[in-house]
């Protein structure tokens, strides 16, 4: 089984005691090639320097909703700058957050539509966060055709989910998927189109059921693979097998 987890924060502090351990039980468990989004400009270099020290790790380039504060306009400038120079795998983490108090939205729709044209520029796609965002999120897409992207650790209805499908947009599973209540989510995972799916962790973030309240790491990754190959009634290689070539054609990995 070779995976791609094509979300996860492994710059994270949380990893800084065990990364190369968390890396080789990674590749042990047949991940292979980890996407690597960033948060804020002032992260760029150590994300970039964490992906440099290993194989199959592949950074992204962006400025996180979440972070809003962090950011500058000036910063937008400057990831069209990392871009050119760093030819990174995708433009993010970028998005919409309506869920955490306190984030303008205006001005994050500024940073998200900019992120979104800057990838469509240079032809790489965006790794996209929405929370409780996703209609907005869809709205962004639709202004900018032609854009790639995918919708990390979605959490809509199948109707937002068929939307950004149509759109050309893929969707990101991860932990939530194994957690037995997600019965809207768990659905989802079994019924779109596997062209559409991608398996991330979103590590340290997110962990699935069986790691609850700790810390999750991307060789748990073949959990959220078994899960959706089962819901689905595939075989695990099969999955992993399809969700490695959608990653790999998405991000242009080889
Ligand atoms: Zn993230």
């Amino acid at each position: 089984m070779l995976l791609t987890d094509t979300h996860c924060h492994f710059d994270d502090p949380a990893f800084d005691g065990d990364r190369d351990d968390c890396l080789g039980r990674a590749r042990s468990a047949g991940v292979g090639a980890l996407v690597l989004p960033a948060v804020s400009r002032s992260g760029w270099p150590r994300l970039k320097a964490v992906a440099a020290s290993h194989e199959g790790l592949h950074p992204a380039y962006g400025l996180h909703p979440v972070l809003l504060a962090e950011h500058a306009p000036a910063d937008l400038d400057e990831l069209a700058r990392w871009i050119e120079r760093e030819r990174p795998v995708a433009v993010g983490e970028c998005g919409l957050d309506y869920f955490v108090a306190g984030l303008d939205p205006d001005t994050q729709w500024g940073y998200f539509t900019a992120q979104l044209a800057l990838a469509r520029e240079h032809d790489i796609p965006a790794i996209i966060h929405a929370r409780r965002s996703v209609d907005q999120v869809t709205r962004g897409l639709r202004q900018c055709p032609g854009v790639r992207a995918v919708v990390h650790s979605f959490s809509g209805s199948e109707q937002q989910a068929r939307k950004l499908i149509d759109l050309g947009c893929l969707l990101g599973f991860g932990g939530p998927v194994t957690y037995p209540r997600a019965r809207r989510l768990r659905t989802l995972a079994a019924t779109l189109p596997l062209e559409a799916i991608l398996l991330e962790t979103d590590a340290p973030d997110q962990p699935g059921a069986m790691h609850r309240g700790r810390r999750n790491e991307p060789a748990f990754l073949p959990e959220i693979a078994a899960e959706i190959a089962a819901l689905r009634g595939m075989a695990p290689d099969e999955l992993a097998e399809a969700t490695t070539e959608n990653a790999r054609q998405l991000f242009g990995l080889s």
